[in-house]
């Protein structure tokens, strides 16, 4: 089978950069390990942030401003409903850096961005109970995008134009011979390309190992659950999705969505797993439920029992920050790792960057921040 681009990971990335490159002319083949969207990866549990005042780093506020373009154009394709305009209030004490740099995010830019006090968040969404120290940055054109309808979307479209999705594929192996790459299977497939995509979420580390390069990833077990809400403050009219960076921890959380229930995550923390271990599911440990309950009985005491809870898992930098990148000796293979827990509202714009990057050679974006070339250092 022949195609000029091969895709090692049709995940949230992986996906959307084969609808991209589809939509450009190329012959792409998408390898993945199951058929995505599935819960072995970074991608499941219905729901991710969309925000763009980036207390994570005003670098990422250029793809961000494209991602929310293409993430209306998926919406209009896709026929289906992608996104909730419920906006996404960031809270932090005085002292928070994340909150502080969402302030900078927002001013260096002219995003839209309400700043409150506690007593006026919780008049605005009175399902908070905050401290008098801890402030609000809203953004009212933030939200929640659904994330497994997204991967399907991007599917459907793809395979529509003729990307083609070998699923049950898990690749062992990479190899350059001569100018092409050539990716091995479990089940003996052998395929090449001159061109190819990694973006295998927590095995980029392993398959990138056997290329001669050593990647800083550190795969990690994250557990996330819905609580019965109350609707007259858990709605998505009386409560926005949130980021908080409070005492006690960094959580996430979205109003009920659909009649899912209110949805809280963690961000910080959680248990180092090697690539190959198990994923426990949710409950193996008495922090899954400890760690949650104890941020909702504390800031949104209104919440009913626990529902259900999940595990997943985050694969993350030292700095938290992306790799976007090439292999230093083989110009041919690109690097996506857009890890440590915040890289979802970004598919869309990595698949469209990554499909002009390996068609046309050209990103349109700076992506130093992004590049391999900060870990230089790191012994
Ligand atoms: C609980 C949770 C909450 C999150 N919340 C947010 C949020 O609110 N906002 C946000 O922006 N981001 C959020 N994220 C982060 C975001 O979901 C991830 O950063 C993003 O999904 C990573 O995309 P990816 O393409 O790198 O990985 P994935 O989507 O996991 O894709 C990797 C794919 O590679 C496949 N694969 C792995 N190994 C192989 C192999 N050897 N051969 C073939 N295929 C293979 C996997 O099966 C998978 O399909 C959250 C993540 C989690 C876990």
């Amino acid at each position: 089978m022949d195609a000029d681009v091969l895709i090692v990971g049709a995940g949230s990335v992986g996906m959307a950069t084969g609808f991209y490159l589809a939509r450009k002319g190329a012959r792409v083949i998408l390898l993945d390990e199951a058929e995505a969207p599935h819960s072995l990866g970074s991608h499941h549990g219905s729901t991710r942030l969309i925000r763009y005042a980036y207390g994570e780093g005003a670098a990422y506020i250029p793809l961000l401003l494209r991602a929310r373009v293409l993430w209306q154009e998926l919406e209009q394709l896709a026929g289906k409903r992608l996104f909730e305009p419920c906006g996404v209030v960031n809270l932090g004490t005085s002292g928070s850096p994340f909150l502080a740099q969402v302030v900078r995010s927002a001013s260096e830019y002219q995003l839209t961005l309400e700043q409150l006090d506690a007593t006026q968040t919780m008049a605005r969404w009175p399902a908070w109970q905050l401290s008098p120290d801890i402030r609000g940055g809203f953004e009212p054109d933030a939200g929640v995008l659904y994330c497994e309808r997204a991967l399907s979307a991007w599917r459907r479209l793809g395979q529509a134009r003729g990307a083609v999705l070998l699923g049950g594929q898990q690749v062992t192996e990479l190899k350059a011979v001569g100018g092409q790459i050539t990716a091995g299977t479990a089940s003996g497939l052998q395929l090449k390309a001159t061109r190819v995509l990694v973006s295998a979420g927590h095995r980029v580390a392993p398959l990138l190992a056997g290329l001669g390069l050593p990647l800083p990833l550190q795969r990690v077990r994250k557990t996330f659950a819905w609580y019965h809400a109350d609707e007259s403050v858990h709605d998505p009219a009386a409560l926005s999705g949130f980021s908080a960076d409070l005492p006690g921890g960094i959580f996430y959380g979205f109003p009920t969505l659909e009649g899912a229930g209110l949805k809280v995550g963690r961000h910080d923390g959680g248990q180092p797993l090697e690539p190959e271990q198990p994923l426990l599911p949710f409950g193996a440990y008495d922090e899954d439920q400890e760690e949650l309950n104890g941020f909702v009985r504390r800031y949104l005491p209104g919440a009913g029992e626990m529902i259900a809870g999940k595990a997943c898992h985050y694969v993350r930098t030292p700095d938290e920050h992306f790799i976007l990148d090439r292999h230093p000796e083989h110009q041919q293979l690109f690097i996506a790792s857009a890890c440590s827990g915040h890289g979802f509202k970004f598919a869309s714009v990595l698949g469209e960057l990554f499909a002009s990057w390996m068609l046309d050679g050209e990103t349109g974006f700076d992506l130093s921040p992004f590049s391999l070339d900060r870990f230089r250092f790191i012994g």
